[in-house]
């Protein structure tokens, strides 16, 4: 076979062309702007069995499969244009059959349009089994905008659609299959194995990689694998269909970390925690960017350092505690302006001089923007703090990763401070709460709700201690009443009706505990609300039996002490009387001794012849007034003497104090006292016990008395004074000239068991105060102005004059 050359063409003036064309492992020929073959290399001729004479030229068509020549044409086109086209072509065999090729078509030099083609031979087993339904599929895999890559049985590849010719670029020259690590076909030849070994052979894998991409980068690529199989069922190759999901990647990646984050945050994860996954998140996925977290405290007065991984570690230093207005910096002008504060030239702004701007400078870090992280209420809640080492605007999917970021930063310190807000809130519930069971353990009152008529009750534990019920009991008002004792059940019952039918309470009541034990029980209950038209009782039980009992020891003291009293009194009165016994037996045996001299006198005067019946007379007169005296000052005592309960009545103040000086008038003699007395006539007379009140004037007479015994030189004179001190009140005063009283005794005198005589007792004085404050009064004592002391006491007036 001989063949012309035109060297000039092809090799561009190299000696050596034909050697090397020949040496090519595929087939080589040229075509000129028309598109005809105008060189062809041996190979080429042994392939096809065509040879081209000297300066003749071959037709496509007489090698070119038919479907492929529309393809060439479009290749050719391309080639001129500079570009370089592979694709898989058939060319016929010079027995007539078609054999699959890589083609490709490259320009070349000088002028005119002419290309140089490559073909190199595909896998036999491709030869033969092409078809026309192999090609329709190839060209419907070209019309796909996914990738779709076919591969051998071997992960040879096959067939790479346009889609994917474009994502991976063609280099000039570059066979696409000597370009398998672009493939990273180890991947692939894991999931075949995977898949010729699995139980779903004919299922599509789906599998993630990287490969380089035409622009160079590596990029994230997801392929869904499926094997193809003949007829019989033998793997026939792969059909490897192939998206770019880099961008999808990073979102998917910010994803899947948002979700694990907010999962973070659900779980209760510290605000610190979730904010440094984040900034990680964050620096990773934006390139140059080192970013931080302040939080505000509660009262947005000071910065808490949230969280920032590759920040200075000074950054902490200058915000950690401190206050937000403490340095005009950019984090906290957004803190309390709540914008966004951009530095775009750190260096050449007024903020480098700023603690924040000298860190950041130090560390080359000249641009910054401090977002504002803000509650759900609008306040600053923290800040996000982005810097990065030159201004560059943030593509919108990174400005969509730092607004995202900044979202979940709200939600997490939102969370935190409601975390905080609530075991705050938990500890003054849980303080409180405490608070009352021990109150109400203190108090012996146990608190209870209750729906009555539906019989809905919640009991507090003092309720049930109370009651001595089973703290697991079912609350219900049946458990109270069979507590309750017999005879108050009728009570209890009662209440309970009207507690239907909406009113309050106030009861007490008795309950029989376990032990046999009876308690008194004081109920008491409210309608706070209405569910529908049931009324709603809120109210307490309390246990007051101690109260009880405390309550009738104290009235059976009272009454021990009412009656220890009145015995005192009535001692007293004695003791007081019995001062008196001499002047009174006087008092007494002088009217019988007159009683019987005139009785004498009487029967002599009768005796008489005539009698002397007027004398007698006059004598029987005068025996009965000494008897009437007599009987009279005998009466007095017994009423003095007289163990009576008090009586209330109206008293004439003048009448009882003529009395009791009466009783006293002879004693007074015998002792050189001259008695004065200025009773204010018409006096309204006061309600009162006649004997007390008489025995407080003649203790105070006694004490006058005594008080002169011992005077000399100076007239013993005792002034008993009554008068109106007021509209409703009276006085009885007694003035003496005794020894007086010290200054600071006027009180102490009333005190029971004072005394400053060897004989006394001192309980005169204070049963006469109790007296008269029983009666409404009061009693003092003062130092007379003169020598001696005034001792007098005042009574309510009842109004009218006595007539
Ligand atoms: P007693 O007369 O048994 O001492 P009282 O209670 O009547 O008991 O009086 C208490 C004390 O008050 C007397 O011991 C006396 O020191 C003082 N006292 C009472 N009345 C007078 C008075 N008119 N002048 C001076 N001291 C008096």
């Amino acid at each position: 076979m001989s063949m012309s050359l035109d060297e000039e063409a092809i090799t561009s003036g190299s000696n050596d062309g034909i050697g090397i064309l020949n040496s090519l492992p595929g087939l080589v020929w040229t075509t000129d702007e028309t598109g005809t073959l105008r060189y062809a290399n041996s190979r080429f001729a042994d392939f096809t069995g065509l040879m081209i004479e000297q300066g003749g030229s071959l037709p496509l068509a007489s090698f070119l499969h038919p479907d492929d020549q529309l393809l060439t044409v479009a290749a050719k086109k391309d080639a001129q244009q500079g570009g370089v086209q592979l694709f898989a072509t058939l060319l016929r065999r010079r027995d007539g059959q078609f054999k699959l090729f890589n083609l490709s078509a490259s320009p070349m030099n000088g002028p005119g349009g002419d290309v140089c083609w490559l073909a190199t031979e595909r896998l036999e087993r491709i030869d033969n089994q092409i078809s026309n339904a192999d090609r329709d599929f190839r060209n419907f895999l070209d019309s796909l905008s996914l990738q779709a890559l076919l591969l051998t049985p071997t992960l040879e590849l096959e067939f790479a659609n346009q889609a994917a010719r474009r994502w991976y670029g063609s280099s000039p020259g570059v066979p696409m299959q000597d370009r398998p690590a672009n493939f990273n076909l180890g991947n692939l030849e894991e999931i075949a194995f995977q898949l010729q070994a699995g139980q779903n052979r004919n299922e599509p894998a789906v599998v993630s990689y990287q490969a380089l991409s035409a622009d160079g980068t590596l990029r994230w690529l997801e392929a869904h694998v499926t094997p193809i199989r003949e007829q019989s069922g033998e793997l026939a190759g792969y059909c490897v269909l192939q998206t770019d999901t880099q961008d999808n990647q990073e979102d998917s990646f910010l994803l899947g970390e948002e979700m694990e984050i907010l999962e973070m945050i659900a779980r209760g994860a510290p605000a610190a925690t979730v904010l440094q996954r984040l900034c990680d998140v964050v620096e990773d996925l934006v390139p140059d960017l080192v970013c931080g977290f302040l939080e505000l405290s509660l009262d947005r007065k000071l910065f808490r350092m949230g969280a920032a991984t590759r920040l200075p570690g000074e950054f902490r230093e200058i915000f950690d505690g401190k206050s937000v207005i403490s340095d005009k910096n950019p984090c906290s002008t957004a803190a309390l302006t709540k914008r966004t504060v951009e530095i775009e030239n750190l260096a050449e702004s007024d903020q480098r001089e700023t603690s924040m701007g000298e860190i950041m400078l130090a560390n080359g870090l000249n641009y910054c923007q401090a977002i504002p992280i803000l509650s759900p209420y609008g306040n600053t809640a923290g800040i996000f703090a982005i810097l990065r080492h030159q201004q560059a605007n943030l593509e919108p999917r990174e400005q969509q990763i730092v607004d995202r970021a900044k979202h979940i930063a709200a939600i997490s310190i939102d969370r935190t401070r409601h975390e905080e807000a609530l075991v705050r809130r938990e500890t003054q519930v849980e303080r409180s709460q405490a608070q009352l069971v021990a109150a109400q353990r203190i108090s012996s009152t146990g608190s209870f709700t209750s729906d009555i008529q539906r019989d809905e009750n919640i009991w507090s534990d003092e309720f049930y201690r109370i009651f001595d019920l089973d703290p697991e009991l079912e609350p219900s008002i049946d458990a109270v009443r069979e507590r309750v004792h017999p005879e108050d059940l009728d009570l209890f019952d009662f209440e309970m009706k009207r507690g239907f039918a909406g009113e309050d309470a106030d009861f007490v009541f008795r309950i029989i505990r376990t032990d046999a034990s009876v308690s008194f029980i004081r109920g008491l209950a409210r309608v706070t609300h209405y569910i529908g038209d049931h009324p709603v009782f809120m109210g307490t039980v309390q246990d007051i039996t101690e109260t009880r009992r405390a309550e009738d020891a104290l009235r059976r003291g009272e009454e021990a002490l009412l009656k220890a009293r009145e015995e005192l009194a009535y001692v007293s009165r004695v003791m007081t009387i019995s001062a008196l016994t001499t002047s009174i037996a006087h008092e007494v045996s002088q009217p019988l001794s007159g009683i019987l001299a005139n009785a004498n006198a009487c029967v002599r005067l009768l005796a008489l012849d005539p009698p002397n019946i007027s004398s007698a007379t006059d004598t029987a007169r005068r025996t009965i007034r000494d008897t009437m005296r007599a009987t009279e000052v005998i009466k007095r005592l017994r009423a003095m003497f007289n163990r009576q309960s008090p009586a209330m009545e109206e008293i004439d103040l003048n009448e009882i104090a003529r009395e009791v000086i009466a009783l006293s008038a002879r004693d007074m003699r015998e002792k050189f006292i001259v008695l004065e007395a200025r009773l204010t006539p018409d006096l309204p007379p006061v309600s009162g016990d006649r004997i007390q009140l008489q025995q407080v004037i003649l203790n105070m007479v006694l004490n006058g008395i005594e008080a002169m015994a011992e005077i000399d030189g100076r007239p013993r004179r005792l002034l008993v004074r009554t008068a109106l001190a007021s509209e409703d009140m009276l006085t009885l005063s007694i003035l003496d000239a005794g020894v007086g009283i010290a200054a600071d005794a006027a009180d102490k005198m009333f005190e029971p068991f004072f005394t400053t005589k060897r004989n006394g007792m001192g309980i005169g004085l204070s049963i006469s105060r109790s007296i008269i404050e029983n009666h409404g009064g009061r009693m003092w004592a003062i130092p007379n102005d003169g020598p001696g002391a005034t001792v007098a006491f005042s009574l309510p007036s009842l109004g009218k004059p006595i007539d």
